[in-house]
């Protein structure tokens, strides 16, 4: 199968390309993106040779078109370029491993070329999920859930009309025991420290507010097709537990494994069958116990406002999550303290009316408005 590879200079990128190397009977690197880190993608392109790379983030380069071509890849420069490559005839899977709103259109454009999409990028449906679910229909496309959570959930999910509800289990990540006085105090490089879980800088702040739970609560109602009062999320510290789905009759089914991403990427790219991951095999008598709790709002504001985004619906969501891309990367600049993250979005949810998300251009244009708006609410909480 050929495969393209979104964000593959992420951690996403790294594990997806650790399982796959473990399959090379199965699976062809057919290209490699990122955003602007070249020797970086030079040289996973040594390794993994495919027939495409794209630095999304940078304008034509001669010489290191030269360079990547030495390795026989074609180097494409500009974001366009990843809507090619995902479109591409010869394309027959893509993993959405781009970071934020960034990724969002080349995601659309493989969803509406009919690919088998393996969805890491959980912002393109946050911003846009009633238009991606649209596409996948008309297209034929396979949507595959990576995000841990949704894996577990899909893998669990049979009929929908014998379902309750689904439950998304957070860590709740590494202030979950912290005073809440607190938090207005905590740096970038504490936040980024998540206690199970190693990722991309952007979602481990996300994990730390739980915010990144609010943007999975909606990812889930567009992949799952359930109102937000059948979507409820539970911290569970020990990340073991990746989600659950209650049925009618009480049964409740669960999947569990070691916490690494390289389950569910191996799951998604393997399915319907199943393949090595790498990962270790779980050992539950070695665990002290599992535990589960429920999330405390005040703790974590974020989470309540991407339910009430959810219930807004239209632009709403795009709004918050613009928002809160903003906020986070003001954070880990350190121009805004990590309660002000919540702030900023209250605040940009409240300036920013929402209005029907019909079209592409609809909600890119609430995606502007809400960043102009989370920038002016930041200057303001800094000054
Ligand atoms: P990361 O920061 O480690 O990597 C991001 C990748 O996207 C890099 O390859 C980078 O070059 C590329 N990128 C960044 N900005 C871009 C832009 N403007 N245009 C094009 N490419 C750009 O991020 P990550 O942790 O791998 O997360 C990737 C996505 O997967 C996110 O949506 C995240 O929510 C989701 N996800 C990640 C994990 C995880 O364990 N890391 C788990 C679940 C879901
Ligand atoms: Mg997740």
């Amino acid at each position: 199968m050929n495969l393209a590879l979104f964000g593959a200079t992420g951690s996403i990128g790294k594990s997806t390309l650790d399982v796959v190397a473990r399959h090379g009977d199965r699976y062809r690197v057919f290209a490699l993106t990122a955003n602007g880190s070249a020797e970086r993608l030079l040289e996973l392109c040594g390794q993994h040779r495919p027939r495409y790379a794209v630095l999304s983030g940078m304008g034509e380069d001669r010489a290191l078109r030269r360079r990547f071509a030495e390795s026989g890849t074609e180097l494409l420069f500009g974001s366009a370029a990843l809507e090619l490559v995902a479109g591409h005839v010869e394309t027959q899977a893509v993993m959405a491993g781009i970071v934020g709103a960034a990724g969002l259109a080349s995601t659309l454009a493989a969803v509406r070329a009919g690919k088998r999409v393996l969805l890491a990028n959980k912002e393109a449906l946050v911003m846009a999920g009633a238009l991606v679910m649209r596409a996948a229909r008309e297209s034929g496309a396979q949507l595959l859930p990576v995000d841990s959570e949704h894996n577990a959930v899909f893998q669990c999910f049979s009929e929908k009309r014998f379902v309750r509800k689904i439950v998304l289990t957070a860590s709740g990540g590494p202030f979950r025991t912290k005073p809440v006085e607190a938090l207005v105090a905590v740096t970038p490089d504490e936040a980024v420290a998540h206690p199970n879980w190693v990722m991309g800088r952007k979602i481990s702040v996300d994990s730390a507010t739980m915010m990144n739970k609010g943007l999975e609560v909606i990812e889930a109602r567009w992949l799952f097709d359930l109102e937000p009062g059948r979507i409820e999320v539970l911290i569970h510290p020990q990340s073991i537990v990746h989600s659950l789905v209650e049925y009618a009759d009480g049964s409740v089914l669960a999947q569990l494994s070691n916490p690494d991403m390289r389950v569910p990427i191996a799951n998604a790219l393997a399915y319907p069958e199943r393949i090595d991951s790498g990962a270790q095999s779980l050992d539950l008598a070695a665990l002290k116990s599992l535990s589960f709790e429920k999330p405390d709002l005040t703790r974590f504001p974020c989470l309540a406002l991407a339910y009430d985004a959810l219930r807004a619906g239209g632009t709403a969501p795009a709004v918050l999550n613009a928002a809160n891309e903003v906020a986070v990367e003001a954070f880990l600049a350190g121009r805004l303290a990590f309660t002000g993250i919540a702030q900023v979005i209250e605040d940009v949810m409240a300036a920013v009316a929402a209005g029907p998300a019909d079209d592409l251009a609809t909600v890119m244009k609430a995606d502007a408005q809400a960043r102009s708006a989370a920038s002016a609410r930041v200057m303001a909480l800094a000054a």
